[in-house]
């Protein structure tokens, strides 16, 4: 049988191990995957996150304005590519690492206080006037129809020169499948930094008239809102401390 224990230190499941036959390794595998969709990580109130810019903008506002999250309904096969993804990320950041040692900086948090931003880059490279650096990994079919970068990955990269004031970033794919890869460098560009910071000053008045931004719901299986985006709650409750 299969037994789920609560560490409540980490506020986490764990699993019993106690059950050698195939059968429990195979569903505690499974269930340890869907227990990851409660896995949370802590996001900044009061702060845009430039990894959201393309997708839901209700989503953003959510996450603006510190609304109760939910556990997310990602299946076990999507769980399982998400972790490859993030393996690939270490491995990257750590080869890296090695080869420039003090002039690559993995995973750092750029926030501005001015434009109410706040992100996670994947790396700086401190030589020459500095770059930004963004790995993304990719299917093999969307890896092998990668002649540009995405959009959203752009708009992504774009908003952290905007906060660094570096020039140039670099987007650099990798397939999942088989490892090949591909690098976009790519310059700053205000125009587009203009529409992204219009969106999101539209979002922020949004909120302050107590008006929901509109609803994209093309990816709602990441979203850690599903629970809220459609209760009766006004960006007030919230706001007003009454979110409880
Ligand atoms: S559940 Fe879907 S529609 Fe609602 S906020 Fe999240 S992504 Fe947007």
């Amino acid at each position: 049988m299969l037994v789920l224990k609560k560490d409540q230190k980490k506020s986490s499941t764990f699993l019993d191990t106690t059950n050698t036959k195939a059968s429990n390794i195979k569903s505690l595998y499974r269930e340890y995957l869907k227990s990851m969709n409660n896995n949370n990580r802590k996001s900044s109130v009061g702060m845009f996150s430039p990894s959201m810019l393309a997708y839901c903008p209700r989503q953003q506002a959510l996450k603006f304005i510190g609304a109760d999250t939910s556990p997310t309904k990602i299946p076990n096969k999507l769980r399982l590519i998400l972790e490859e993804g993030t393996a690939i990320h270490d491995l990257i950041q750590g080869i890296l690492k090695n080869i420039y040692g003090d002039l690559f900086i993995p995973e750092v948090t750029l926030i501005s206080k001015q434009y109410k931003i706040s992100g996670r880059c994947d790396g700086i490279f401190k030589f020459d006037s500095g770059a930004i650096l963004e790995i993304k990994g990719i299917g093999k079919s969307g890896f092998k129809s990668l002649y540009k970068p995405k959009e959203d990955h752009v708009r992504q990269l774009n908003t952290y020169l905007k906060i660094t004031g570096f020039d140039i970033g670099y987007l650099w794919y990798f397939c999942r499948d088989d490892l090949s890869d591909i690098m976009f460098t790519i310059g700053f560009s205000q125009e587009l930094w203009e529409g992204d910071y219009k969106i999101l000053q539209d979002i922020e008045k949004s909120i302050e008239e107590n008006k929901w931004p509109v609803r994209d719901d093309g990816n709602c299986i990441m979203c850690r809102y599903s629970h809220v985006c459609k209760s009766d709650k006004l960006p007030r409750d919230y706001l007003s401390g009454t979110k409880n």
